[in-house]
């Protein structure tokens, strides 16, 4: 199996531009195992990028099937994208999207410490709209919080191509 990117010239290194779409694209898919079948599951997230590490937050009802995979297998992959742009050429294999993702793979954790769950919530608040909010334990409560432990991530840009 090939670890390395196609079309390397187009994998973004700097973390400042990797943050950068973190911060832009508020829609991640996650892929889990269920069995010998893969299952995506759109959601909404937040992220901490410490040193170069990326953790990843989420958040959801307290139960379904995404939870009773994890349980039950913890290994994930997602992707995230933003920068969709599409565009035309003067034939039909110059046409194409510009876009900018960021790949991963990594360990999900259900986290049941209240003031993680707190931390966590406002963690994705901020991702999704660069606003401060605080929580109550009764919020953090009635609902689910799974942290990903990003073990590997990739990210990469299509810019517009020049004229
Ligand atoms: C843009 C976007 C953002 C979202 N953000 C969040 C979020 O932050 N947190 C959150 O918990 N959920 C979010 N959702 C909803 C999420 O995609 C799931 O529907 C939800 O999390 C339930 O997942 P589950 O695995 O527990 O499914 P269950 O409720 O257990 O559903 C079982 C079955 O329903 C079907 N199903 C589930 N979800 C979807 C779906 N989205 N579209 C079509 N079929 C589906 C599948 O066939 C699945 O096997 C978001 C959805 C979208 C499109």
């Amino acid at each position: 199996m090939s670890n390395g990117m196609t079309r390397r010239e187009r994998e973004v290194t700097d973390i400042n531009e990797i943050k950068s779409i973190l911060d832009t694209a508020k829609v991640l898919h996650l892929g889990l195992v269920d069995g010998d079948e893969p299952y995506v599951v759109p959601m909404n997230y937040g992220y901490t990028m410490v040193d170069g590490k990326l953790t990843v937050y989420l958040h959801g009802a307290r139960r379904g099937r995404k939870l009773d995979l994890i349980r039950a297998n913890p290994k994930v992959f997602f992707e995230l994208d933003c920068g969709i742009t599409p565009f035309e050429g003067d034939i039909a294999c110059r046409y194409g999207i510009t876009y900018e993702s960021v790949m991963g793979r990594g360990k999900a954790v259900i986290v049941e410490d209240i003031e993680e769950k707190k931390l966590a919530l406002s963690v994705l608040m901020k991702t999704q709209t660069g606003k401060d909010f605080d929580f109550e334990d009764k919020m953090a409560e009635i609902v689910s919080v799974i942290r990903i432990d990003v073990i590997k991530y990739t990210a990469k840009r299509r810019p517009m191509p020049k004229k």
